[in-house]
């Protein structure tokens, strides 16, 4: 079914836009409004997009409001929650954004160490209302990075070989589905819709807010990140490897091909030095910490260490300055490796150690742990039994490399393939070129489960700009 997308300030569109009005407390950010600008831009500085109206939601009316909206005028549809997604899917041309970015209720049970926090909320914003408690919930490692859509995909963060991916201390979601219900999502109720929405991120629906269980985590913890220059990285990945094979499980690390920022945090005679990075957070006692994250800044010598004792929010804040929002470029795109042989490791160096910017950040998540304690099948998240995920993070400023980086960060991708296992993690899948390809790739033998849950809950494809798992009518 084609939707309709107008072209700005018609006559029909404001006659809709002030129907719209009339249903929200939130307001309708129209073109024309001061605010329009600011609130049609998404994090990635590459997307231009020009929204019909933004439904600046307050609450959960607000949300069936828009949605009701949206399927009774048959008009494209975007969610937003933090605005992240790099391939800018939390906006659109022409259509209407369900910005749920003015959400921020957090209500934390230390008791029973749960939180719950609406669609709208960063992983920064929780940190600091779970951290009063001294808990926190798995999440990603940039702060500013939304709950909602970061959940919806899996989750990824320094918590994850101790407590797991995020969908796995998701205990229940609130969601708007395309036909206006509002329900809940758990283990208990709503099962089959649950497993779909814990990997299978937007597609079936807006979620109003998220329930988290909640972990003892600091408030100071143990990080790892020494960094080595890259011309030793031959030497170092296999030792990192062999490391993390055997660690414990309260310890996550990630390596990472990296160009010594130019700012005043780092010594400015290493500025521009490539480097290969170990990073790496351990949640439990301090002394503790500090041995068993040793050996990742003893596998050589290091020309820079930034290891130390600090406040968990400081490490969820350690990346913000170098992601700001709107002003840098960004394309982001994952796979799974088979494995980090040494053949792979040769594969992995020549372009991670010379990008054409100097920005472009390349990691390897080193996973396991606590994330396969689930069974593969117990959500639509696939990947959890993958030990390594290679993902090109590249970052730059100046739209005139912008065909330069993409060559690269394609080519580099399609030189790995050979070693990875063909999927990818969705929430780091660049602006999503393979279609349809892409979301099979991602989540193998789960989608056709996924098909038929999309069927039942959003058989007019309502929820598109997404990695769209398409309903089978
Ligand atoms: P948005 O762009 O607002 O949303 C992305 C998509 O999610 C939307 O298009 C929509 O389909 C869906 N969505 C959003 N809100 C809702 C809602 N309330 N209900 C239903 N669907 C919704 N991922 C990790 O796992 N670990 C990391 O450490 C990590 N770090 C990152 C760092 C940066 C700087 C960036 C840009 C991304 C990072 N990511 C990470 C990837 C991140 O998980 C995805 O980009 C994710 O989509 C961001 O969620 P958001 O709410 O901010 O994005």
């Amino acid at each position: 079914m084609t939707v309709e997308v107008f072209p700005n300030q018609n006559a029909a569109l404001t006659d809709k836009a002030l129907a719209l009005q009339q249903a929200m407390r939130g307001q309708v950010i129209l073109p024309s409004h001061p605010e329009y600008d600011a609130a049609r831009r998404v994090w990635n500085g590459m997307i231009d997009k020009y929204p019909a109206m933004i439904a600046r939601c307050t609450g959960v009316a607000d949300v069936i409001a828009a949605v009701n909206f949206a399927r009774e005028h048959n008009i494209l549809v975007a969610v937003r929650g933090g605005g992240h997604n790099v391939a800018g899917h939390a906006t659109c041309d022409g259509g209407l954004v369900i910005d749920l970015s003015a959400m921020k209720g957090i209500h934390v049970d230390p008791v029973k160490r749960t939180a719950r926090a609406d669609g709208g909320v960063t992983w920064g914003e929780l940190d600091r209302e779970t951290q009063v408690f001294g808990l926190a919930a798995p999440g990603g490692v940039v702060s500013t990075t939304g709950i909602a859509g970061l959940t919806l995909g899996g989750g990824l963060g320094w918590l994850r070989r101790k407590h797991g991916l995020t969908i796995d201390n998701l205990l229940s979601v609130n969601l708007v589905t395309a036909s206006g219900e509002y329900l809940t999502a758990s283990e208990n109720e709503n099962a089959d819709l649950f497993w779909g929405l814990r990997g299978g991120g937007g597609n079936f629906g807006v979620v109003t807010s998220f329930e988290y269980r909640l972990h003892p985590v600091g408030p100071m913890v143990t990080l790892a990140m020494p960094w080595y220059p890259v011309e030793d990285a031959k030497e170092l990945l296999p030792k990192w490897r062999d490391f993390m094979q055997d660690a414990p499980e309260a310890l996550s690390s990630t390596a990472y091909f990296w160009t010594v920022p130019a700012v005043p945090d780092f010594p400015a005679e290493y500025h521009g030095k490539r480097a290969v990075i170990f990073g790496g957070v351990y949640t439990g006692p301090l002394e503790e910490g500090e041995r068993i994250t040793r050996p990742l800044r003893e596998m050589g010598t290091p020309f820079l260490d930034l290891s130390g004792h600090l406040p968990w929010t400081s490490i969820q804040q350690g990346f913000d300055q170098f992601f700001p929002a709107r002003q840098r470029q960004y394309y982001f795109k994952s796979r799974y490796l088979k494995r980090l042989d040494d053949d792979t490791i040769d594969a992995l160096i020549p372009r991670g150690a010379n990008p054409p910017s100097p920005s472009i950040l390349i990691v390897i998540w080193h996973n396991g742990g606590a994330m396969r304690r689930a069974s593969a099948e117990t959500t639509a998240f696939m990947g959890r039994n993958e030990n390594y995920l290679f993902s090109v993070d590249a970052i730059w400023d100046d739209p005139a490399e912008t065909e330069d980086v993409l060559a690269y960060s394609r080519a580099y991708l399609a030189e790995m393939e050979p070693y990875s296992t063909g999927g990818l993690y969705v929430n780091f899948a660049g602006l999503g070129e393979e279609g349809e390809q892409l979301v099979k790739d991602a989540y193998g033998a789960h989608y056709n489960r996924l098909v038929a849950l999309k069927t039942r809950y959003d058989p007019a494809n309502l929820f598109r700009l997404n990695q769209n798992i398409k309903p089978a009518l």
